[in-house]
């Protein structure tokens, strides 16, 4: 089993905290989707052998594709490489292009899940942004998702902004719980570099992320969830029960995944590849059908250090036994910190799995680079 990446990097808006590859500049959307299917053309031998049990378009943002040209995208995209019967296709949207017709069309086409980039249901937090749509249009788009007899919907939201309440938070995840989507991502805000956020902050004209409001409503994020009866199996992800995201969890799983378009990335179960992340770079490639992209084979301890930084991420934990097929004495080596961890409160073990606590999820990243090895040199 394997899944399929499609990155659209078109958007209306720079909303001012992403460091995704986009532009807003349009025009080059039909040629764009010319070339990722001559590069889905160029790698379907290499992938003949896999099925792909989930397709995910993201970006950018697929939403701003015509419906007719999805449809043949899609159509095309299905043709080239081999789908599992009971597929996972994902499609990332953003309130303003939702319309009860738009959603049919993605319907007929094959899409079965949606993930809405709501962010929030603030007007002022979603101006303060610089998203291209209003709190309004939150919330008809979620409507009109739940009411097109999609299979499943993912909300968007991120918290933590300087503008951002605990109640209003609160308000917003209650929302979500009790709406009829089945899949929240929560993101707290991040200053990711070459963003017009962190050039704001460090400008002294925005206030950067507060740590302990992070903490706070994070902790609210938790109690939330459980409460509304939501499984919180990622540290950034929840769902309903039996609606975990298929696509993504083949990221945390290591399972492999092929990716097109600019800045996409791939895993065949042993090279990491990735493509350019320059639409004009990467549509000469198309023309001339050569594709160069980067890539890195990961060695033992690259692989060590990924399957601990995404198992201590899960509520399953990390299976100790895993890491011990990768390296062995793992558990002899790490005893000190594994103890500690527990001592604190912030991880059990557990039938074998490390699992980190309420408590230590605030201390993910940490407890991951304490079991992860250091590259001697
Ligand atoms: S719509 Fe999504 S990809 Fe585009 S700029 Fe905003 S956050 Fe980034």
């Amino acid at each position: 089993m394997a899944g399929l990446y499609i990155h659209i990097p078109f958007c209306r808006k720079a909303c001012f905290y992403c460091n995704f590859h986009f532009s807003v500049n349009q025009q080059g959307l039909s040629d764009m989707l010319e070339g990722i299917l001559l590069e889905a053309e160029a790698e379907a031998d290499v992938w003949s052998a896999q099925e792909f049990s989930s397709l995910y378009l993201g970006g950018g943002t697929p939403s701003l594709i015509p419906p007719d040209v999805l449809s043949q995208f899609l159509d095309a995209i299905r043709s080239r490489l081999n789908f599992a019967a009971q597929g996972e296709f994902t499609l990332e949207a953003n309130p303003d292009d939702v319309t009860k017709e738009l959603a049919s069309a993605w319907l007929a086409s094959g899409i079965n899940r949606i993930s809405l980039g709501i962010q929030s249901f603030s007007e002022e937090e979603l101006r303060w942004m610089n998203r291209a749509h209003t709190a309004e249009q939150s919330e008809a788009a979620l409507n009109t998702l739940l009411d097109s007899g999609i299979h499943s919907v993912n909300v968007d939201l991120i918290y933590g902004s300087p503008l951002l309440s605990d109640r209003a938070w609160t308000d917003s995840l209650r929302r979500v719980f009790h709406s009829g989507a089945d899949h929240l991502s929560a993101y707290a805000l991040t200053l990711e570099t070459e963003t017009p956020y962190k050039k704001l902050v460090q400008q002294g004209k925005y206030p950067a992320p507060d740590e302990d409001l992070q903490a706070r409503q994070f902790d609210i994020l938790m109690a939330e969830a459980a409460a509304a009866g939501w499984e919180h199996y990622e540290i950034s992800n929840l769902c309903k029960p039996g609606f975990r995201a298929r696509h993504n969890s083949a990221y945390w799983y290591h399972l492999p995944y092929l990716g097109l378009g600019p800045s996409a990335h791939s895993y065949d179960g042993r090279r990491r590849m990735w493509n350019v992340a320059d639409n004009k770079l990467y549509m000469e490639q198309a023309r001339q059908g050569v594709w160069s992209r980067m890539d890195e084979v990961l060695d033992l301890p690259t692989r060590l250090n990924e399957l601990v930084m995404t198992r201590i991420r899960l509520a399953e934990g990390l299976v100790l036994e895993e890491a011990e097929q990768l390296q062995p004495g793992f558990s002899a080596r790490h005893n000190t910190e594994l103890q500690a961890f527990q001592q604190r409160g912030w991880a059990v073990l557990e039938g074998g799995a490390f699992r980190l606590t309420a408590q230590g999820r605030h201390f993910a990243d940490a407890v991951a680079a304490a079991l992860m090895q250091v590259e001697e040199g």
